[in-house]
């Protein structure tokens, strides 16, 4: 996946810029200065939270590439999330879908935030 240049500026046909903008409603867990955790809409388990910065990038390479502060502030928000959530003393997974083959399909970037029961693990 190409890293590209960005500015983090609000792109306007972007769901989560509207999200965090207030202008399409959703189930918030959490919000800090530079990110916003809210429910997904569509769980794939007891526990499924999606955290996204504030500022638009489109991938975590493209963030980690402009941003790297912010990819931090995003990885320690993820934990503040599933300790908020009560899942993170029986363990959670942090999933960042990056580019059209891994399924990605809003494309700002967000950290999948999973847990609640056991999942299902690679190759076993
Ligand atoms: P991706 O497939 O990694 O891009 O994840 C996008 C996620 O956004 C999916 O898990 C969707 O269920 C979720 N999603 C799509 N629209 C909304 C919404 O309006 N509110 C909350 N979650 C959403």
């Amino acid at each position: 996946m190409e890293d590209t240049m960005a500015d983090g500026q609000p792109v306007a046909d972007c769901l989560f810029c509207k999200i965090v903008a207030g202008d399409i409603p959703a189930a918030v867990v959490r919000q800090t200065e530079d990110t916003v955790a809210f429910k997904d809409i569509n769980p794939q388990a007891d526990i499924h939270d999606l955290v996204v910065p504030r500022a638009h990038y489109a991938n975590a390479a493209e963030l980690a590439a402009n941003a790297p502060e912010l990819s931090a502030a995003l990885l320690v928000e993820a934990g503040e999330v599933a300790k908020a959530e009560g899942i993170a003393d029986d363990g959670y997974r942090v999933v960042f879908n990056t580019g059209a083959h891994a399924g990605q399909t809003v494309f700002h970037v967000h950290a999948h935030v999973l847990g609640g029961d056991f999942l299902s693990t690679f190759g076993n």
